[in-house]
C-alpha cells in the first residue's frame, strides 16, 4: 500500500480524502489518502518523510512552507511562490507543484468561457499541472474574458493572478491592505486598495478571492461592488457550498455567479494525476469526483 494525505490546519472539513479515495478505489489502485493536522509548517518536511508518503496536498496555511520543503519546483509553482502538491519521485526527491491555478483556469474553460490570447492559453496548457486537465478543455468556444479583477491578495489571489496573466488576460488585484503589494508589483500585475477602485470601471470577470464569505460578509461596500458586478460577464466566488453575500449581490445585479466547487475538484484531479500518472481517463475521473463532491456536501 502507498500513502498520500492532505496537510492543513484546520483540516477536518477537507473533502480531499473523499475525492481522491473515490478514484483510487474505483481504479483499484493500492493507495490510501488521509488527512493530517499539522501544528506548524516547520514540521511539514519531516512529517512527510515520517509518514513515508509518496505524495501530499497542502492547504491553508502551509502552502508557502511546502514551497520550501520541495527539492525542485515546477515553473508554475516557482512563479506563484506556493505549492499545494508534493510528489516523491523514484529517486526519493520531492517535487512541488501548484494545481490551484490550473484548477481555476480549467473551471472557467469548462464553463464555456474563452480566455486571453490563443498563444498565451496554449503556452499555459503546456504546464505539467495544466496538461493533466487538457482532455477536459477542448471545446471551449463561449464568451471571451478580456479583463479580470481579483478581490483579495492572499495565496489563492496570487495563484489566480499569475495564471490569468500567463494566459494573456489583463488582470488587476485589489485588496483591503497593502501587505501583499510587493508580490504583484514584482510580477507587473497592477495592484490597488479597495478605496482606490473606480466603480465605473468595467471588468468581464470579478473574482472574490478574499476570506470574507467565510464570515458571510461582502469583501467591500455594496455601493462600490454592485456597479462593478452589474457590468461584468461573470462573478466568481472561490467559496463553495453556500450562497455567499457576493453571490447574492451578483444575482441581484443580473450577473451569473460561479462558486469554487469546480476549482476544488479540478485542482484535486490535476494533483491525483501527478501522484498516479497511470490514471489517464480525465473526463471519467472528473465525473466521479463531481458526483462524490455533491454527495459529500449533502452528507
Ligand atoms: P488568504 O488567507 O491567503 O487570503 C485572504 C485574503 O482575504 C487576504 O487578501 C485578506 O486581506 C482578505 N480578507 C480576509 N478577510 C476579509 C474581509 N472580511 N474583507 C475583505 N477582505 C478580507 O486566503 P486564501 O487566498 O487561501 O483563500 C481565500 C478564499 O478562497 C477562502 O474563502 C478560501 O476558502 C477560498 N479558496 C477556495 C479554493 C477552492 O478550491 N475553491 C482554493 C483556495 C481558497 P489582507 O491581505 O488585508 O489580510
Amino acid at each position: 500500500m502507498r500513502y498520500l494525505c492532505v496537510f492543513g490546519n484546520p483540516i477536518a472539513h477537507s473533502l480531499s480524502p473523499l475525492l481522491h479515495n473515490a478514484i483510487l478505489q474505483s481504479y483499484k489502485l493500492p493507495y490510501l489518502y488521509g488527512r493530517f493536522m499539522l501544528d506548524s509548517g516547520e514540521n511539514l518536511g519531516k512529517t512527510f518523510d515520517k509518514l513515508d508518503l509518496c505524495g501530499a496536498n497542502i492547504t491553508l496555511p502551509f502552502k508557502e512552507h511546502a514551497y520550501l520543503v520541495a527539492h525542485s519546483l515546477s515553473p508554475l509553482a516557482k512563479r506563484i511562490g506556493a505549492v499545494n502538491t508534493l510528489v516523491r519521485t523514484t529517486s526519493g526527491k520531492i517535487c512541488g507543484y501548484n494545481t490551484d491555478a490550473p484548477g481555476f483556469i480549467a473551471s472557467l474553460l469548462l464553463s464555456g468561457f474563452r480566455l486571453g490570447s490563443a498563444k498565451g492559453l496554449e503556452e499555459s496548457l503546456q504546464s505539467k499541472e495544466m496538461s493533466k486537465l487538457a482532455p477536459l478543455l477542448e471545446q471551449s468556444s463561449g464568451e471571451r474574458i478580456e479583463s479580470a479583477l481579483i478581490l483579495g491578495a492572499g495565496g489563492s489571489a496570487k495563484a489566480l493572478a499569475c495564471a490569468l496573466q500567463e494566459c494573456g488576460t489583463p488582470v488587476i488585484v485589489a485588496n483591503r491592505s497593502s501587505k501583499h503589494e510587493a508580490f504583484f508589483t514584482q510580477r507587473q500585475i497592477p495592484y490597488c486598495l479597495f478605496d482606490e477602485l473606480d466603480s465605473s470601471a468595467r471588468f468581464d470577470l470579478i473574482i472574490n478571492a478574499t476570506s470574507s464569505s467565510i464570515a458571510q460578509a461582502l469583501p467591500l461596500p455594496e455601493s462600490t461592488l454592485a456597479p462593478l458586478l452589474a457590468r461584468s460577464k461573470l462573478a466568481y466566488d472561490l467559496m463553495y457550498g453556500t450562497l455567499t453575500p457576493f453571490a447574492r449581490i451578483s444575482k441581484e445585479c443580473g450577473t451569473a455567479c460561479k462558486d469554487g466547487a469546480d476549482m476544488l475538484i479540478l485542482q484535486a484531479l490535476s494533483a491525483l494525476r501527478l501522484f498516479c500518472p497511470q490514471l489517464a481517463d480525465t473526463p471519467r475521473i472528473y465525473t466521479i469526483m463531481r458526483s462524490v463532491f455533491t454527495q459529500g456536501r449533502r452528507a
